[in-house]
């Protein structure tokens, strides 16, 4: 996977590391015990006995030293502080938004513009609606219709933009309903849909068409430095642009922008909204006021603020971009050529296993997914999160499994917090997971609460 910038093959991360944090070494016949002490559920881990944590990118990431300096100049003054222009003129020079409304994580900024926008017969159209996206969506009354482009059903084709929306049905929704159409909302990248970006080209249309039938076009923006990486290297006519500079061609063609700053922020906390248009920013200004706190603030403290204005300049650096989609890459093609089922092309945070292929012997209802979670941990100290059956999956009225569309596992990577050689002793326990493939058993369902069971459900492994 060579660097376009040199003639080698290995992936140098783009930084030195001045700080470091113990990982704790444990053994496979300890990782027995422990899984099975947290019921087989790697959500019930404690953090030290894991060794290689790809649980999640949410929050995970490592601040640079330019933000841990920007922490300790925070200004923690309740109004006019000037933490909050730093993060609003940073936010402001991004998006071309005037009104910013800081936020202390992403859902906080949906619950805000969702809760004001939804309500009972309205309607929001995304190319696919994260999870707490939809909740605070259907919390309203107001119903999630998500339309991924036909393509993202395709996970072998090579084909890039898979997180486009279907602009074909999106016209259609707004033909027949657009005075019930709360927004439009596009997520970039498109978490829920394996990670994969969404093109400038689709956003112009989708930029059109919501003009057209006078509808709110809202940008999911958690992942915008991420998905202008591959605008760059596989949309035409965007070689020679910065990844800023395209970024921000994609905010000019929305409304507004809701984010979570704890992925391409580069930050443990925070979030914000953005806006362009003044009369939503003042409603959207009282709910803040009323649930987050006053405007200078929101629901963060000063440093917060300090470290997501320089987080957010940091993320479209061209060798941390190149160094981010390169080692996911790596990772991906890696397993993949050693034979692991993998969604393709890899995405940019992410590498989604398909665990119903790398196991067909097991059957959704024994969770395969789930077993592959509990493999990579007691093999080799990994934690991963299974997005699947587990996760998804419903019950008819005898009891008896739907399962969810795919079994899928997915490894996310922290930002700048692995190196190479952490990478390369996961490809290796892939291998030793291939191995073993043929004889895994699946798993048990053995006690699960009624709502998002996958957080705190126990199994057992068949026999
Ligand atoms: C994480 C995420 C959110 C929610 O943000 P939180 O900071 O976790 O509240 C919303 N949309 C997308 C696409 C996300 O990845």
């Amino acid at each position: 996977m060579a660097n376009p910038k040199s003639k080698f093959k290995t992936i140098i991360e783009p930084f030195r590391i001045k700080s470091v944090e113990p990982i704790y070494m444990t053994t496979e016949e300890e990782r027995k015990k422990l899984i099975k002490k947290a019921h087989y559920n790697t959500f019930m881990l404690h953090s030290h006995h894991v060794l290689i944590d790809l649980l999640t990118d949410s929050g995970t990431s490592a601040m640079s030293s330019k933000q841990w300096a920007g922490i300790m100049v925070g200004d923690e003054s309740y109004a006019g502080a000037s933490s909050f222009d730093n993060l609003k003129n940073e936010v402001h020079d991004l998006t071309g938004y005037p009104y910013i409304l800081p936020t202390h994580q992403g859902r906080a900024a949906e619950r805000i513009l969702y809760g004001y926008l939804g309500g009972k017969g309205k309607i929001f159209i995304s190319n696919t609606h994260f999870d707490t996206t939809r909740a605070n969506i259907e919390f309203t009354g107001a119903e999630a219709i998500d339309i991924p482009t036909p393509l993202a059903k395709k996970h072998d084709s090579p084909d890039h933009f898979k997180g486009n929306i279907d602009l074909k049905a999106l016209e259609k929704l707004l033909v027949k309903s657009a005075k019930n159409v709360g927004a439009v909302i596009l997520t970039v990248t498109n978490n829920s849909g394996g990670g994969q970006p969404v093109s400038l080209e689709n956003a112009r249309k989708v930029s059109k068409l919501c003009k057209k039938y006078k509808v709110l076009f809202i940008i999911d923006c958690c992942r915008i430095a991420e998905n202008s990486y591959f605008i760059r290297h596989f949309e035409k006519g965007y070689e020679n642009k910065s990844y800023r500079k395209i970024a921000q061609e994609m905010f000019a063609l929305a409304d507004g922008c809701a984010m979570s700053a704890k992925k391409d922020g580069m930050v443990n906390i925070g979030g914000f909204l953005a806006l362009k248009n003044k009369s939503l920013a003042d409603a959207c200004t009282n709910l803040l006021i009323i649930t987050e706190g006053f405007i200078t603030y929101g629901g963060l403290a000063g440093r917060d603020m300090e470290a997501i204005a320089i987080g957010l300049r940091e993320v479209f650096d061209d060798d941390y971009l190149t160094y981010r989609i390169r080692s996911t890459q790596y990772l991906g093609e890696h397993i993949r050529n050693m034979g692991v089922p993998v969604m393709y092309p890899i995405g940019a945070h992410a590498v989604y296993v398909d665990a119903a292929k790398l196991y067909p012997h097991i059957p959704s209802d024994q969770y395969p997914g789930q077993a592959l979670v509990c493999e990579l941990y007691i093999k080799g100290g990994i934690r991963a999160v299974e997005i699947g059956s587990v996760m998804f999956g419903k019950y008819d009225k005898n009891h008896k499994l739907i399962p969810a569309p795919m079994e899928l596992v997915r490894l996310a990577i922290p930002r700048r917090v692995y190196t190479q050689s952490h990478i390369d002793y996961v490809i290796e326990v892939f291998s030793e997971i291939l191995k073993d493939a043929p004889k895994m058993k699946g798993i048990k369902i053995t006690h699960e609460p009624k709502f998002l069971r996958h957080f705190t459900a126990h199994f057992e492994p068949l026999k």
